[in-house]
């Protein structure tokens, strides 16, 4: 069995560590089952069909168009790395992605819905069942049931956990037996911004950017604050607390992403459901418009303000933001909101840190456009939710491992788990095994 098999993004990207690990023989593998659609939890999996498994990959359905989004872009990535890679270095050894399109497509063949709540056998002796996880749309903690020799273990997974409360999506259900639990601790060294004050504050910086006729330019990644931001978009207008104005989603993928969430109304939070009954979001959001194509990108630089655009990527690392920023960076009515992470040495991290000039396609360009940081929108539960998520299952004093964090967040999450509990946390590195 294999849970999730995601990529290493980042400085680790860097160490080979994006392959099959030896210990695992892919033709071995009874069933995978995959908690959700984000590419550190999903984008080694083309490896797997590559090296000729052909079994199933169990995840919810919400999850297969977006991870197959994910991977298709991925894929796309890797190839236009690979080939500018070996354009400018003709004299080394060819770099070749980690794999391709097909394999991609090789790797969609495999996926099987699987509804929430639903027990279902993924291989013989393993039952698993799939919960809200509350992250994105199609998130899932999921806890596999598995019988051995009279004897029956379960096993949790905990996947990305979402914050309580967050807007569109359900709040995460969380299990309530266990004998070992596998929990991210992402954030478990602190709690966010209220959401609330988040949203207001949005709501200042809009209201800012439209009484000044800027262009306020939102660096996204495609699938989550997008649609995020849009639900936000629209319940002010709804509420006439901002006027409408134009918006633009320049992303094909953040396009291609929305239409896949708007297409799942039903696993949606009450809220959002009650709110589309009235009357759909869509009707809220005609100043709402896609630009697919690098020609509407482009003419986009030509559009008066006040307008938004939002486009990747997300750390401002690429994509069609950088044009954007090129043109709008030294215009003081201009005005930048990071909503999500952004990594060490990204251009996204040198606006964060209040750079007055920053270098692009070559050229020197001023910063005199105003940067606005917006924190409270994570998609990570912070540390309160983390241990209401696991309280539910303090009582029936499982193992725990906490993963999918750097040691400042899970380092201060076992100490609370193991006083408020007394429960035993193991911390585990990569590659090292522990026995059920
Ligand atoms: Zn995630």
């Amino acid at each position: 069995m294999v849970v999730d098999f995601g990529m290493f993004q980042g400085f680790s990207e860097k160490e080979g560590l994006n392959k099959v690990p030896a210990a695992l023989d892919p033709l071995k593998i009874d069933a995978v089952v995959l908690t959700h659609g984000h590419l550190d939890h999903c984008g080694r999996l083309p490896l797997l069909a590559k090296a000729g498994y052909h079994g199933p990959i169990f995840t919810t359905e919400p999850t297969i168009p977006l991870a197959s989004l994910i991977l298709r872009d991925s894929a796309h990535l890797q190839a236009m790395d690979a080939e500018r890679y070996n354009r400018k270095h003709p004299d080394k050894e060819p770099t070749e992605p980690i794999y391709s399109a097909k394999d991609v497509d090789d790797l969609i063949g495999l996926f099987k819905p699987v509804n929430y709540d639903q027990r279902v056998e993924v291989a013989p002796g393993i039952r698993a069942q799939f919960v809200e996880a509350g992250h994105m749309l199609g998130s899932a903690s999921i806890r596999l049931t598995v019988e051995d020799g009279g004897k029956t273990k379960n096993i949790v997974f905990s996947g990305d956990v979402g914050p309580k409360g967050a807007p569109i999506l359900k709040d995460a259900v969380g299990f309530h037996q266990a004998d070992f639990v596998v929990m991210e601790s992402t954030y478990g060294d602190r709690d966010h911004k209220p959401l609330a004050e988040t949203v207001e504050e949005f709501e200042g910086i809009v209201n800012k950017a439209v009484a000044s006729k800027g262009k306020l330019l939102v660096p996204v990644f495609a699938i989550g604050r997008t649609q995020l931001l849009l639900y936000l978009l629209a319940q002010m207008f709804r509420n006439k607390t901002v006027q409408k104005f134009p918006i633009f989603l320049d992303s094909p993928m953040a396009i291609q992403a929305t239409k896949i969430y708007w297409e799942h109304m039903s696993l949606f939070d009450e809220e959002f459901q009650a709110l589309s009954r009235e009357r759909p979001l869509t009707q809220d959001l005609t100043s709402l418009k896609a630009t697919p194509t690098a020609q509407d990108s482009m003419a986009l630089n030509d559009q008066p303000g006040p307008c938004l655009i939002m486009a990747g990527a997300g750390m401002c690392s690429g994509g069609r933001i950088l044009h954007h920023l090129r043109h709008n960076l030294s215009k003081p009515e201009a005005c930048v909101l990071i909503v999500g992470y952004q990594g060490e040495g990204s251009l996204g991290r040198r606006l964060v840190d209040g750079e007055k000039e920053v270098s692009m396609f070559g050229e020197k360009i001023q910063v005199r456009a105003t940067i606005h940081t917006l924190g409270g929108f994570s998609a990570h539960a912070g540390q309160t939710d983390l241990m209401d998520w696991f309280g539910h299952l303090a009582a029936a004093h499982p193992r725990v491992a906490l993963t999918h964090g750097e040691d400042r967040g899970r380092l201060p999450l076992a100490k609370l788990i193991q006083e408020r509990y007394g429960i035993k946390v193991v911390l585990p590195q990569l590659g090292e095994t522990v026995e059920l």
